[in-house]
């Protein structure tokens, strides 16, 4: 039976992984510091460590001999209203470094046979990203760098990291670049949660004739790529013999607008959009709008070239089966 470890499947693309996994018929072991939301241990996992990744200690009793594959997931992250905001700077920078470096050297240590790495296309350089329409997040545009989130920053760094564990120490890596991952059993209120989730969630929330805020003009584009997919993606990079970075993403680029009336069209209400920026933004919630760059898509030619296979679900579907799942949680 194979042995994984899913670090950070307490979280939202960890637990869908894992529960994957273990419905492939592998043993999973899950560590995060938390409990997962919404799926007992038994739905998704084998065995459940709660502790502290950022924690050496920890991670070496997480990580033993036998193990076949660790897929790391575990970081200090949320949507743009923690990431892009420059309160929590500090905390995203120390804690998922301290975490991939302990879990680059442990997988050495413990002669793991493959890692696989979660990084983000928010490691791309801010000057690509300018054009809403046009946006490049080729795999080699990465340098010279220029994220616009310290977030970016350490994925970039930890990239880098596993990549030289690779060269020096023979660690066997997978590193994939998400983009935007949505779906069901993901945070959806409390300033963590994403775009899809917080539009979703407020059109839930709506009466008829009300109006939905969306933070800017709406204009900034991004594509999004549902988490069952994402899923597929990571274990078909996992099987293939090419180490990455490459994108996992959608190609399918909307406003954060049509966004927003996609998921108003879903609920069959009529309600307006209220796009909120500028010095009305600040005065209301205390910080600058934290929009990101203006424009961002998946690039996947290089994974339909070194993988062979391509996502393909259009992004109303996934918007459809993940509002009917915060559909039921708004009305609980
Ligand atoms: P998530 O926040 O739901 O999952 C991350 C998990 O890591 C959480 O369960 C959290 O408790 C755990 N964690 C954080 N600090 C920890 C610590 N010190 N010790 C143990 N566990 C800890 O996020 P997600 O959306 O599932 O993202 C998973 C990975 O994919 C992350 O590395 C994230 O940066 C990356 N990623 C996600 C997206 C996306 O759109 N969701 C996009 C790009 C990259």
């Amino acid at each position: 039976m194979k042995k994984v470890i899913v670090l950070g499947g307490g979280g939202f693309i960890g637990g869908h992984l894992a529960k994957r996994l273990l419905n492939e018929g592998c043993h999973v072991r899950i560590a995060d510091i938390k409990n997962h939301e919404f799926w007992a241990h038994n739905e998704i996992c084998n065995e459940f460590i709660r502790c502290d990744l950022t924690d050496p200690k920890s991670v070496e009793l997480v990580i033993d001999e036998g193990v076949d594959e660790v897929y790391q997931l575990a970081a200090d992250m949320g949507g743009a209203g923690y990431i892009f905001t420059g309160e929590n700077d500090a905390n995203v920078m120390h804690n998922s470094s301290l975490i991939n470096l302990n879990v680059a050297k442990e997988c050495v240590e413990k002669k793991v046979k493959k890692v696989f790495y979660s990084s983000s296309a928010c490691m791309y350089p801010e000057h690509n990203q300018l054009d809403p329409e046009n946006p490049n997040c080729i795999e080699d545009s990465a340098y010279p760098a220029n994220p616009d989130s310290e977030y970016g920053w350490e994925k970039l760094f930890s990239e880098r990291l596993f990549l030289a564990f690779n060269r020096n120490y023979n660690l066997n890596v997978r590193i994939a670049r998400f983009h935007n991952i949505f779906g069901p059993q993901g945070t959806w209120r409390g300033g963590k949660e994403k775009a899809p989730a917080a539009m979703i969630r407020k059109v839930c929330e709506a009466n008829e004739n009300d109006k939905i805020e969306v933070w800017g003009d709406g204009l900034q584009t991004r594509s999004f790529l549902h988490v069952f997919e994402c899923v597929e993606a990571v274990l078909r990079l996992m099987k293939s013999d090419f180490s990455g970075p490459v994108n996992i993403g959608s190609e399918e680029m909307v406003t954060i607008n049509q966004l927003a009336q996609m998921a108003i069209d879903i609920s069959g209400k009529n309600i307006e959009i209220y796009n909120i920026e500028g010095d009305e933004f600040f005065k209301k919630y205390g910080f600058k709008c934290p929009t990101g760059v203006r424009g961002r898509n998946s690039d996947n030619k290089l994974f339909k070239k070194k993988i062979g296979w391509e996502v393909n679900q259009p992004l109303f579907e996934g918007m459809n089966n993940t509002f009917d799942w915060i559909n039921l949680q708004v009305n609980k």
